[in-house]
């Protein structure tokens, strides 16, 4: 599951800071692809009465902290009456009050803060988005009277406060008591934003912000952001902090209206060096060669995305000139680790021309391998264990190691050079294609290898993992392995008390069958697919339930090279079980292509790669036991998880968000649900596509299923090594749609993809028919009651005619519009019942 992680992150990095009494965050607002430069010269003071300002450092550490000790100017602190001030559908009242600028820097104000009464009213134009909001706050629209904001700006938004206090004649006064409350709040929060005002400052045409944190009255504190450095340029939402443990709900994200129609990243990468030493104590010392492209002229500051476990020791440029950077700045390394954020900003001594290219040399040291004991390891920040541009790229990799020699290490890409001497062992893997990220995994492994293409090596050690180990001794803890799509552990004592248990078995006894049945697996997706992607693959054991699919190199769970006997006792149920037996290793195998060849264009598109890998490992897995029903039974799973409510709600898992909210569908609220709706709603959008894309009279050996494969086939290939988007799979499937398929008549799938993906309706059905004769056979009225759905949502639903115990007969399909569709079918038998869709084409509620 790679995408998730990747973009997971991204989401957290688009955030502000935290509020009042609670400890601020790091570094936030500046990552996220940003637009074509807005060319907003740094506002003028607008200050009526002159103020001498100290000048601006030029060096950025130094303009660093002098914009972290700017504090509230209590000599001036003003009373304020309805000012005003709007930001795209955002608008702000500060009705009653005081409000005082932060001290100016270099002749400009960077921030302000307030106290009294205010009032804030967002109104997303995005049904999508007001839907959002309503399921965090009731309502879809943001209402809500705030006692405290700070705020934080470049964007001129003091000249037009200061412009409405002239107006109103307000004299600013000295106030030491509102200076009091705002001065420790201001120090905290300020580096966040800081950071933030100085990329801009540094660069040659700043793209303005404004952010707002605001303490409300009814749902406490809340961000609001406008920053035109991303791609989403107006968020609103909430931090948390929950046992120490940071956590944001996004509440909208949307863009600006008056959002540029394209957008540059400031940043690209072209490829990337990077060698790391293992030491014995898997403690990891690394550099990373980053070759980069300016995307937009005069731009500074690198955002590069690296493990907060990984300290910086030093950045240089190509001449070996070091270069400023922050890191988690104002947290201790413990807190860093805690809750500081997977960023480091390098600071380049000027700004290049768009399209200049240049290399950044990053090194650091840290910890990101854990024991998980009896010679198996965890490799954690699969990802951020390099130094990288954060977003969906494709880019060449060149990765060295060296490791201890006890030791095997596997990597992405094709290896060579490899040596070895008294103590340590090294080699180098390139990439054979442009990869999206790049991995390894390391462990006591022992290995086997496949004959025949491509060529396959599994991992995996030779002794469990003390966390399994552990659950299968009598008495054993039921703690668990990290959190995965594959959780559906039992809370179960039944091993308690046992006599002797059996001896545990050796992961390694499963190699050659696992080599086997991947290799297997490939060759179906390849008729799927196309042509396997890369030179070779390796699957490697890792602890934990979890798996995950690099290019050429499969991450996968213990769990899965477990005998059903172990799986069981080590407390898994039976969909876990079949979940870590038929769906993970060909989930991530899967993810070769989809994930590996095309990526996720944005958060709102890591939905297309989880459902494509879950739905092609299940058809696999049904292909190999067409009577077990896999498929099936799985579908009939994820129906009974999308429409049980969750627990002391009246709502379901389906309500919580469409699938393009991606990440953001996980909250405090509804932690798993991201997993739920994108795996379980996920697989039966792509299931549903393909049944409408079936022709079920093929016959003389053509394949019903040509249509879907060819769709899979035409994205794969024109989306090769490139991101797609949502957008561009909807028009992929117009490609190639039936018309049948057409129910608007429009020639598109709109109606599909606004139901399934960027909506949440889930379609109750009920049937009323009746029955009379007509010469040898019988006409079949009656009307389909669709429920629980807006009244345009429309599907196409299948009937079938039941008599006795006989085979269901196919009446035809009725296209709902509305609450009420009639139909008429001709049937040869009378049928005594109506079954809606017994062949499970249709995604509805049958509770
Ligand atoms: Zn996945």
């Amino acid at each position: 599951m790679p995408s998730f992680l990747r973009f997971s992150l991204t989401i957290l990095l688009l955030l502000g800071a935290d509020f009042i009494g609670i400890a601020p965050r790091s570094t936030a607002a500046l990552q996220a692809p940003a637009n074509a430069a807005q060319s907003d010269a740094p506002p003028p003071t607008a200050t009526p009465i002159a103020i001498a300002t100290p000048a601006a450092p030029t060096d950025p550490r130094a303009l660093y902290e002098a914009l972290n000790n700017l504090r509230p100017d209590g000599a001036r602190v003003y009373t304020v009456k309805d000012l005003t001030i709007r930001r795209d559908v955002v608008s702000f009242t500060f009705t009653k009050g005081k409000l005082a600028f932060l001290e100016p820097l270099g002749g400009r104000i960077t921030g302000a803060v307030f106290s009294g009464r205010g009032h804030v009213i967002a109104t997303p134009h995005e049904r999508g988005e007001r839907r959002s909001l309503a399921q965090f706050i009731g309502v879809p629209i943001l209402d809500q009277p705030f006692s405290d904001a700070y705020i934080s700006f470049s964007d001129g938004a003091d000249a037009e406060l200061q412009r409405q206090l002239a107006q109103d004649g307000v004299q600013p006064v000295s106030d030491p008591e509102f200076i009091a409350h705002w001065d420790p709040l201001a120090a905290g929060l300020a580096p966040t934003h800081s950071a933030r005002t100085m990329v801009d400052w540094l660069a040659a045409e700043p793209i303005p912000h404004f952010y707002i944190l605001l303490q409300t009255d009814a749902v406490g504190p809340v961000e609001i952001s406008i920053d035109y450095r991303r791609e989403e340029q107006v968020n609103i939402g909430q931090p948390h902090l929950t046992d120490g443990v940071r956590s944001y709900d996004m509440w909208a994200s949307f863009r600006a209206e008056d959002s540029p129609p394209t957008y540059a990243e400031a940043f690209l990468p072209l490829d990337y060096r990077v060698d790391s030493t293992i030491a014995e104590d898997l403690s990891l010392q690394g550099k990373t060669t980053l070759h980069l492209r300016a995307g937009r002229s005069g731009e500074r500051v690198v955002a590069v995305e690296l493990s907060r476990h990984l300290a910086v020791d030093k950045i240089e440029d190509e001449n070996n000139q070091p270069l400023p950077y922050f890191q988690n700045e104002e947290l201790s390394r413990r807190d860093a680790a805690r809750r500081g954020n997977d960023f480091i900003l390098a600071v380049l001594p000027a700004g290049k021309p768009a399209g200049a290219d240049f290399h950044l040399q990053i090194s650091y040291h840290g910890s990101v391998i854990a024991d998980a004991g009896n010679g198996a390891y965890f490799v954690g920040e699969r990802g951020a264990w390099y130094a990288h541009i954060g977003g969906e790229h494709f880019t060449s990799y060149d990765l060295t190691f060296h490791w201890p020699k006890r030791l095997t290490l596997v990597a992405t890409g094709i290896e060579s050079e490899a040596r070895e001497d008294a103590e340590s062992k090294s080699g180098r893997w390139r990439s054979e294609t442009p990869f999206p990220t790049a991995g390894f995994n390391l462990s006591q492994y022992q290995m086997a290898s496949t004959s025949g293409q491509p060529k396959i090596q599994v991992y995996a050690n030779k002794e469990l993992e003390e966390a399994i180990m552990a659950r299968l001794q009598p008495g054993g803890p039921n703690t668990l392995p990290p959190p995965s799509m594959l959780d559906h552990y039992k809370d179960t004592d039944h091993l308690s008390g046992a006599a002797d248990p059996p001896p545990a078995p050796s992961p390694t006894s499963a190699l050659k069958q696992l080599g086997a049945s991947v290799q297997d697996s490939i060759h179906f997706f390849e008729n799927v697919n196309g042509a396997f992607p890369f030179d070779h693959l390796d699957v490697a054991q890792i602890p934990g339930s979890f798996g995950q699919g690099w290019p050429g190199l499969v991450y996968l769970s213990t769990l899965a090279f477990l005998p059903p006997e172990t799986q069981e006792r080590a407390g898994l149920d039976e969909w876990a079980q079949s979940g870590a037996r038929d769906l993970m290793p060909y989930h991530e195998v899967a993810h070769q292509w989809w994930g590996n060849v095309t990526g996720a264009a944005s958060y709102r598109d890591v939905w297309i790669q989880e459902a494509m890998a879950n739905y092609l490992a299940l058809w696999y897995a049904d292909s190999k036991k067409p009577g077990q029903h896999r498929l099936a039974n799985w579908l009939e799973h994820y129906r009974a998880e999308l429409t049980d409510k969750i627990p002391g709600t009246d709502h379901s898992i389906e309500d919580v968000g469409p699938l393009v909210l991606g990440p953001r569908l996980s909250s405090l609220k509804v932690p798993d649900a991201y997993g739920l709706l994108i795996y379980g709603k996920g697989t039966w959008v792509m299931h549903m596509l393909r049944e409408m894309l079936r022709d079920p009279g093929a016959s003389n050996g053509k394949d019903p299923d040509a249509r879907f494969r060819e769709l899979l086939r035409s994205i794969l290939a024109e989306h090769r090594f490139r991101p797609l988007s949502t957008a561009d799979f909807q028009h992929a499937v117009e490609q190639h749609m039936t018309p049948a398929m057409d129910l608007e008549g429009t020639h598109r799938m709109d109606w599909f993809f606004d139901q399934w993906v960027r909506g949440t309706d889930l379609p109750r059905y009920t049937v009323k028919f009746e029955v009379k004769p007509r010469g040898n056979a019988f006409v079949v009225t009656g009307k389909l009651e669709q429920l629980g759905t807006e009244n345009v949502f429309t599907a196409a639903v299948p009937l079938y005619a039941v008599r006795l115990a006989a085979k269901p007969e196919r009446l035809g399909v009725v296209v709902t519009t509305g609450a009420v569709t009639r139909f008429q079918f001709e049937s040869r038998i009378r049928p005594t019942r109506i079954v809606i869709d017994p062949n499970l084409t249709l995604l509805w509620n049958k509770g």
